[in-house]
């Protein structure tokens, strides 16, 4: 009696737990794509978080594609940056 409980409460555990787990996976993915994924200014490529191609301006940080992008601002930052 008290084995059948266990399994019970164990079955309904994981399944309470399951989609609330499934659920904040795809929350924060999609935080991930909306918040930290930036666009390359000379190009305007969506760049990874995690390049390594990256620059600072202005204490702002632009990230970049490859290293010819990354260069391309460096000489002139300001023409890239202008709205
Ligand atoms: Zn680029």
């Amino acid at each position: 009696m008290k084995t059948t409980l266990i399994i019970c409460i164990f079955v309904l555990g994981s399944w309470a737990l399951y989609p609330g787990r499934a659920a904040n996976l795809t929350y924060s993915k999609v935080t991930v794509l909306s918040d930290s994924i930036k666009l390359d200014p000379i190009c305007k490529m969506k760049v990874q978080p995690s390049t390594v191609h990256k620059s600072t301006f202005n204490k702002q940080e632009y990230l970049f594609c490859s290293k010819g992008c990354k260069l391309k601002f460096d000489q002139n930052p300001e023409k890239y940056i202008k709205k």
